[in-house]
């Protein structure tokens, strides 16, 4: 497939079926990770073509085969797969072999779990994205991980925060261990927000909001969701330097990525995946 991607800290991997991958994240040896793009799958229509949310007009076997692409081109079992289940609040769900399959495979069972997080290497952790921020969770000393989906409302409730504490809690995990990636994610260029959703951006108190957010005319706003989540990280004693934001925003770059602005909700989801080797 000829495309290619301008990006400082990602680097596009697979063949027909493309995807995203930290360059940060490949320097740990006991990790897999992939970022799908928009590209490669068998979806048609406004999916078209690489889907990975049931729901959004596809079939369901359309999208299991985007999901047998996607771990065929990237190295996951399709077996092990546990999905998020998304409803833009802040809860973290420990999950573990037993939950492989969960909202892929075979029926949900969480009502709420926006973040996933597990130290059992028998399960992939996957999470659902179209503009709202990724984050990945890497503990190197415990060998933990976590994914975490934050538009404004998950990220305003600081799901950043609920998952590093949820990794201290379930897997001894220190915030000084944790190596985190950010994005992609709409970026502040593109991420205009009115001013009732801003004041809950003003009302973090943990961080410096005068930098994540820009008045324009007529109360509206940008706004930096990765910069916040970045934040927020650090208020919870995540390393300056083992934090990585995404250089790419989904609405500048909605050929290569789902973006629900620029696409005005006629879209695919695409899905982060992560998993321990070991
Ligand atoms: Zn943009």
């Amino acid at each position: 497939m000829n495309i290619s991607v301008n990006s400082e800290n990602m680097t596009l991997k697979g063949d027909s079926t493309p995807y995203l991958t930290y360059n940060a994240l490949n320097d740990i040896p006991f990790i897999r990770h992939a970022f799908s793009t928009r590209l490669g799958g068998v979806s048609q229509g406004v999916c078209e073509s690489m889907n990975l949310a049931f729901g959004r007009g596809d079939d369901r076997e359309t999208v299991l085969e985007n999901y047998k692409l996607m771990c065929d081109s990237a190295g996951f079992e399709f077996e092990s797969l546990c999905g998020s289940v998304q409803i833009h609040e802040a809860k973290v769900q420990k999950v573990t072999k037993a939950d492989r399959g969960h909202g892929i495979l075979k029926e949900r069972v969480f009502s709420s779990a926006d973040a996933l997080i597990t130290n059992d290497k028998d399960v992939t952790l996957v999470t659902y994205y179209a503009d709202c921020t990724p984050l990945f969770f890497v503990d190197i000393k415990t060998h933990a991980i976590g994914l975490a989906h934050a538009g404004w409302r998950g990220t305003v409730s600081k799901i950043a925060v609920n998952t590093v504490k949820a990794m201290n809690e379930h897997f001894g995990t220190k915030a000084e261990d944790l190596v985190c990636a950010i994005g992609p994610v709409i970026g502040k260029c593109c991420y205009e927000i009115d001013e009732t959703c801003a004041q809950q951006f003003m009302a973090l108190g943990e961080i410096d909001t005068t930098a994540v957010l820009e008045k324009l005319s007529g109360g509206k706003y940008l706004a930096d969701l990765a910069l916040t989540n970045k934040l927020l990280l650090k208020s919870a004693g995540v390393k300056e330097e083992n934090i990585v934001v995404s250089d790419l925003c989904t609405k500048c770059n909605s050929e290569l990525l789902w973006s629900h602005r620029a696409t005005a909700g006629n879209r695919g989801t695409m899905a982060a995946f992560m998993k321990i080797l070991y």
